[in-house]
């Protein structure tokens, strides 16, 4: 049996992957589960997988959940330090699911007790990339990507050589907004950008896929995991979502992944991987599939994208500047504090009053350090509405 936990196992990664641990538990010995809000799935997936210990990391939800779990031989926990503490027990298997940099510090304490780390959550790349790759190879642990994009490149470059690889061509369906004229997106409400026109996930992933700040994350991710230039990294808008990714060579081949838009496949390759196991996932048919269009991105309606690539530049502390400044930012659009595209303006505003002095130490980023810039950033962000 393989000791298994799952972080952010309520929201919409965690449920697929649960979905999939589901249907062989007697393969999965479930050591935690954790979430923030949502108790009651919290509790009744803890229940029904037989975890050890279930975590909100919300402490004012502890008696509600411990309520739930009357009767049970789960034990519950809630806070940052819970969720340390839960990433410190022994696992083979560990998903970070948690949306936003919350789930950088459990990520870590995964890879530092030697765990597989499924990578879901992006944000913690983005942020801390060295840090992440460094502690893996430190504790010879592995970090295996669920993002679809970068599971699809991970599945062209097997048995491929690096040295080959000239470009690689991250695919994007555009988001809600993608036929939308340009004028009508600064009145973009919430519920409109929560709307994935191919894909159902979290909200804020949702809206961050309407103004490309997902893809800019993507594409930061790209660098960190694949160790490619800025310049070799190319995005693509696929309004289909069938092809995920493409590897180009130097020979000129191009390797292309291609999947129905269902995460399950992405966490079902990590869960099993180096081996391909059946998952229940749409079959492709391809005399049904009308067509496969391409078109690049337009950075006017995309400005969130151009971004990626000046914190490419700058590298060091940036991602964490970044990232801290789009989460502050989707929060207070979603609050309704700003508008669809005042996020890019002021995510921009933001990285250019940061000192690219400050943010330029890749070889000093510790945990205190992304810590710092990403409270900085949100401070600063928050002045700026
Ligand atoms: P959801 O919003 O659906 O779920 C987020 C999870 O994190 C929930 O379990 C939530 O708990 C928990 N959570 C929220 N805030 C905190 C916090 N402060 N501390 C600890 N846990 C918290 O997100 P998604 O599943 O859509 O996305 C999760 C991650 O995976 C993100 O990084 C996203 O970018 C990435 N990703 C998602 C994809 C998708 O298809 N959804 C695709 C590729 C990557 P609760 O619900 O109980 O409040």
């Amino acid at each position: 049996m393989r000791k298994t936990s799952i972080f952010g196992a309520t929201g919409s990664v965690g449920q697929s992957t649960i979905d999939l641990i589901r249907r062989a538990p007697e393969a999965y010995d479930v050591v935690a589960l954790t979430g923030a809000g949502n108790i009651a799935q919290l509790a009744r997936d803890a229940i029904e997988l037989r975890a050890d210990v279930a975590v909100t990391a919300r402490e004012d939800q502890l008696p509600a959940l411990r309520a739930a779990l009357v009767g049970h031989p789960v034990e519950a926990a809630a806070g940052d330090a819970a969720l340390k503490e839960a990433a410190q027990r022994p696992a083979d298997w560990v998903m970070s699911a948690i949306v936003g940099a919350a789930g950088l510090v459990p990520g870590l304490e995964a890879l530092k007790q030697g765990a597989t780390l499924a990578l879901a959550n992006k944000e913690s790349l983005v942020c801390a990339g060295q840090l992440l790759l460094k502690t893996a190879r430190d504790h010879n642990a592995r970090l295996l990507p669920v993002d679809s994009e970068h599971s699809a490149v991970f599945q062209a470059l097997v048995g491929e050589d690096m040295a080959a690889v000239e470009r690689v061509i991250i695919t994007a369906s555009g988001g809600a907004f993608r036929d939308w004229p340009l004028e009508r997106l600064k009145s973009a409400t919430v519920d409109e950008a929560s709307t994935h026109p191919n894909w159902a996930m979290g909200q804020r992933i949702t809206i961050d896929s309407a103004s490309m700040f997902n893809k800019a994350l993507e594409v930061i991710e790209t660098r960190e995991y694949f160790g490619v230039d800025p310049a070799q990294i190319e995005v693509l808008v696929h309004p289909e979502s069938i092809v995920h990714a493409m590897v180009g060579f130097r020979d000129g081949a191009v390797m292309a992944h291609l999947g129905a838009p269902d995460m399950r496949h992405a966490i079902g390759y990590a869960l099993h991987w180096p081996e391909r196991q059946d998952l229940p996932v749409e079959r492709l048919d391809f005399a049904k599939l009308a067509q496969l269009s391409f078109r690049s991105p337009d950075l006017q309606r995309y400005p969130a994208l151009q971004l990626a690539y000046d914190v490419m530049d700058r590298g060091g502390l940036s991602g964490a500047v970044f990232n801290a400044a789009k989460e502050r930012a989707l929060d207070h659009f979603i609050a309704g504090r700003i508008g669809f595209l005042d996020m890019a303006d002021r995510v921009a505003r933001v990285m250019q009053r940061f000192d690219r002095d400050d943010m330029g130490l890749d070889d000093l980023m510790t945990l205190d350090a992304v810590r710092r810039m990403d409270h900085l950033a949100r401070v600063d962000i928050d002045s700026l509405l």
